[in-house]
């Protein structure tokens, strides 16, 4: 039987090649035949998460291990950080750090704003003793389909002369959308394996400056599994401090030479691309995006709005059980108010239309006064003139 596509915004769907590749028999992960596999993964994540500074520290963990290693590496208990709350994702990184013990000093944004620059500003530059250790941002709010500003920040982190890390969830942006460690001067950026990467679930992927590196030096909060220290120690002797996820690291070479040898700019304009079709699709319905702007429209997942009174989470349920195709749910606040239909890693304009014109399917059956074809024929519209940046760059 055939395979649908799935539109979550993670996991994502695989490539064949990539599949095969994470399908290995066993091998000593203290070999040299390890090696091999490991040191071309880990300079590949480099250059996608465009660093030169930083060390790549990779757990066999999904990316909320990531995040507890972000924080458990460089802060003590009791640590002020700085959070913004407008989404699940932003929301459960607070919820893990107040769990280990932080002073989380959260700014409170609707779900659909982004990061609030202008608020980071203020607090920053009020926090005149420097109490706040850490400031985290969630670049893409996968719950509601927003894409934050991280440059925005590290220029109020700069303008407020504050000397706090600068800690950022990349999870469904990384590999999809433009991501610049270096230059934003991100201190760890975190990702998993299962969504920009087009892997299986299984590895958080973590980049580390040599600030943040110094601080794990200082910091107090417990870890072990995740002490960046061993794990960099290991690396040094061409190993992991226990086993590694040697078939997703294999997956994982592979999977960024796909993203490179495409090109970064060629992979984040078919993800643009792809995710434009997908918002002219949404308008065409009479809908729209719970993003508030267009400066905030994600590229690799939409969160839709569907009108008062009707439960989105139907949309999801009907799809899957009448068409076997997987969109995902509202969470936490949009519950029931949006389905998201996630368009990210290994995606087409073709796939991209197969998602739109089940979504209508679904909707027209459950009801909504969606007309079928009109956001599959918006979305045909903007894909038929033109493939690629060259295109994009040409309107
Ligand atoms: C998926 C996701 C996570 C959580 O990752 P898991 O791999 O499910 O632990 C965290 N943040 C964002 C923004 C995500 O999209």
């Amino acid at each position: 039987m055939s395979q649908n596509p799935v539109f979550i915004p993670g996991p994502t769907n695989m490539p064949d090649a990539i599949r095969k590749a994470c399908d290995m028999a066993t091998l000593d992960h203290r070999s040299s035949a390890f090696a091999d596999i490991f040191g071309p993964a880990v300079a590949g994540v480099k250059q996608v998460l465009k660093t030169t500074k930083a060390e790549i520290v990779i757990f066999p963990a999904s990316g909320t291990g990531g995040w507890e290693a972000a924080i458990s590496n460089t802060l003590s208990p009791g640590d002020k950080v700085l959070a913004a709350r407008h989404g699940m994702f932003s929301h459960r990184w607070i919820d893990l750090c107040q769990r280990h013990g932080l002073d989380v000093q959260i700014i409170e944004a609707p779900w659909g704003a982004g990061c609030p620059v202008d608020q980071y500003l203020q607090v920053l530059t009020a926090d005149k003793t420097h109490e706040i250790k850490a400031v985290l941002a969630t670049h893409n709010e996968t719950a509601t389909g927003v894409r934050s500003d991280i440059a925005g920040i590290r220029k109020a982190i700069d303008a407020a002369g504050h000397p706090a890390l600068f800690l950022v969830d990349g999870v469904s942006s990384i590999g999809s959308m433009d991501f610049r460690m270096d230059e934003w001067g991100v201190d760890v950026a975190v990702t998993g394996s299962q969504k920009g990467f087009m892997l299986p679930a299984g590895l958080a992927i973590v980049g580390v400056s040599p600030k943040a590196l110094a601080a794990s030096a200082s910091a107090t909060l417990h870890r072990t599994f995740f002490d960046f220290r061993d794990m960099l120690k290991s690396y040094a002797s061409g190993g992991y401090p226990y086993t590694p996820a040697v078939g997703l690291l294999n997956g994982l070479k592979l999977a960024t030479d796909m993203l490179l040898d495409e090109g970064l700019d060629a992979v984040f304009a078919r993800h643009h691309r792809i995710a434009e079709g997908v918002r002219r699709a949404v308008f065409a319905w009479g809908m729209r995006p719970c993003a508030q702007s267009p400066d905030l429209y994600s590229d690799t997942v939409t969160a839709i709005l569907t009108p008062e009174g009707f439960n989105a989470t139907d949309i999801v349920t009907h799809a899957a059980d009448r068409y076997d195709v997987a969109f995902g749910v509202g969470l936490g606040e949009v519950a029931g108010k949006v389905f998201r239909i996630g368009h990210l890693g290994a995606m087409t304009d073709v796939m991209a239309l197969s998602g739109i014109a089940t979504a209508e399917m679904a909707m027209a059956d459950l009801g909504l006064p969606v007309q079928l074809g009109s956001g599959v024929a918006a979305a045909q519209d903007y894909y038929r003139h033109g493939t690629g940046a060259a295109a994009l760059a040409a309107e």
